[in-house]
């Protein structure tokens, strides 16, 4: 049982203003894991108010300083990343070896990032008699997901931290463990008191307190399009700064040759990983009407050929996060079935064999463009096979999409593939697959306005300021 009661605030672990706590639940098991604190308006006022003392110094310390301490961070995250993977199964269900895997690769690797682009990065740049200068925006507001509860941690409170920003980070109420774990590995760091704080707690009372306040610059938030929206209006009459990652619906076109059926069948099962809880995730898979009847096969085989069950053993798919999330999915399900599309793989209904958790079968439509399932993010292991005529074709139903984040091309030919890479309007497309913790990422349309990783992260909690006849001719 983990009991995560207190708060880091101003360099301390401390109690809430007003106890009060709640559940959390282990979605594999559905049993209480341990418990957090809820905290309130009056915690934040708090943390707000240390970020703001701490900003005076912190904002101009050198590069070096930021280094060292970026670096101590680094050492004890690897000290700690057994522990950090199983809180993550334990949170929000990911398999050991994804947990222990990709999650904690992704977070250590961010960090890893972030100290790579701080050595470089030029915080001033003359150019003619004028000085720009890229100076850090003030106190930030960090709000998170659950998905990848430390990936969305690293990419914000790491480039925070570099550039110079103070910041109160909100993890996810349903997935709260590794960012504790994270807080005591910055703590260890011997970064000063006040520069990174953390309050746990619900979206409504601790997200809505900091989108409002008076005295935060800027916002970073990742979650669901609809909090996004909720939150640049909250922040409106401030001006802060609001730097949005949102949802996505992203199309994998998979291009007409020999390695169609090995790139239906990988992509079906990469869509399913993480139980299909990635905002990348590549939901929508258009392969050509004419080899329509091999993609079914293979994506068929592909999402049979899952494992599903207990995430501490050895399986390729976990539980989803919640009760809730697995009846919003099994609606979707349900909607699909309803509205006609083709069920080719999995369904309603658990697993067979799993009376307990919150387990959903690998699932595939068929599908046209316009249904419910091919509009709506549904977040879960839910794939949707749409056919196409002709690559125009493949590249106006991937782009006729409210999303705008992700995508992909596979395919044998490169320069088939950059084509269609160039033509997607969304912003991070892989090239049969790739990954680089230098690409920026963030979305188009309604994905989002922010880009996070590596440099372009920098830019999020940067002002710029302009000296005019600084240098005079
Ligand atoms: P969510 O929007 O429900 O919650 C995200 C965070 O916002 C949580 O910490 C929550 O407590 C908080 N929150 C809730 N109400 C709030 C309010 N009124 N004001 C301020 N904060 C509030 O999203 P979720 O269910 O945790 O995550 C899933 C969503 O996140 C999906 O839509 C997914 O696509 C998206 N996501 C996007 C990215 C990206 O980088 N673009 C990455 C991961 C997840």
């Amino acid at each position: 049982m983990r009991d995560y009661l207190k708060f880091y605030i101003d360099g301390a672990w401390v109690d809430p203003v007003t106890p009060k706590t709640a559940e959390v639940i282990n979605p594999a098991t559905e049993a209480v894991s341990g418990h957090i604190s809820l905290g309130s308006a009056a915690d934040i006022d708090k943390a707000v108010a240390a970020a703001r003392k701490a900003f005076a110094s912190w904002s101009v310390s050198s590069v070096k300083d930021r280094l060292d301490i970026l670096k101590a961070m680094k050492a004890e995250y690897d000290r700690r990343a057994g522990e950090l993977g199983a809180a993550i199964t334990e949170e929000m269900g990911a398999p050991a070896s994804l947990g222990n895997g990709f999650h904690v690769f992704l977070g250590g690797g961010h960090l890893q990032t972030v100290i790579e682009v701080l050595e470089t990065f030029r915080f001033e740049e003359l150019r003619g008699s004028t000085l720009t200068r890229h100076e850090p925006i003030g106190v930030c507001g960090l709000i998170t997901p659950w998905n990848w509860p430390l990936n969305q941690v690293a990419v914000k409170v790491f480039p925070a931290i570099a550039t110079g920003c103070t910041s109160v980070l909100k993890p996810p109420q349903l997935a709260p463990y590794s960012a504790q774990i994270l807080a005591e590995i910055i703590h260890a760091s011997g970064l000063p008191a006040g520069v990174f704080n953390m309050v746990q707690g619900s979206g409504s009372v601790l997200g809505t307190a900091l989108t409002t306040h008076d005295d935060v610059d800027m916002i970073s938030f990742t979650g669901s399009e609809s909090i996004g929206v909720q939150i640049a209006k909250d922040a409106a009459p401030t001006v802060k700064r609001v730097g949005l990652e949102l949802g996505g619906k992203s199309a994998i076109v998979i291009l007409d040759d020999a390695a169609l059926i090995d790139n239906v069948a990988g992509n079906t099962a990469g869509m399913m990983s993480n139980s299909g809880q990635t905002c990348s995730a590549n939901s929508r898979m258009l392969v050509p009407f004419s080899r329509m009847d091999d993609a079914i096969a293979a994506a068929t085989k592909a999402a049979n050929e899952v494992t599903v069950g207990d995430p501490t053993g050895n399986v390729a798919m976990g539980p989803v996060v919640s009760k809730g999330q697995y009846n919003s999915i099994q609606e979707y399900i349900q909607k699909g079935i309803d509205e006609g599309d083709q069920l080719i793989a999995g369904g309603l209904g658990r697993p067979e064999g799993l009376d307990k958790g919150w387990f959903v079968k690998p699932t595939v439509f068929v599908t046209t463009n316009d249904s419910t399932i091919a509009r709506e993010e549904i977040f879960g292991p839910v794939l949707v096979i749409i056919g196409y005529n002709d690559i125009d074709h493949a590249v106006e139903i991937a782009n006729d999409s409210n999303f705008g984040l992700a995508g992909g091309v596979a395919g044998l030919d490169q320069e088939a593939c950059r084509d269609v890479a160039k033509r997607l309007r969304a912003g991070l497309i892989g090239i049969n697959g790739g990954f680089d913790f230098h690409a920026a990422f963030g979305g188009y349309k309604r994905s989002g306005n922010g880009r996070e990783w590596g440099k372009f992260g920098f830019h999020e909690y940067l002002e710029i300021k302009s000296i005019t006849n600084y240098e005079p001719a």
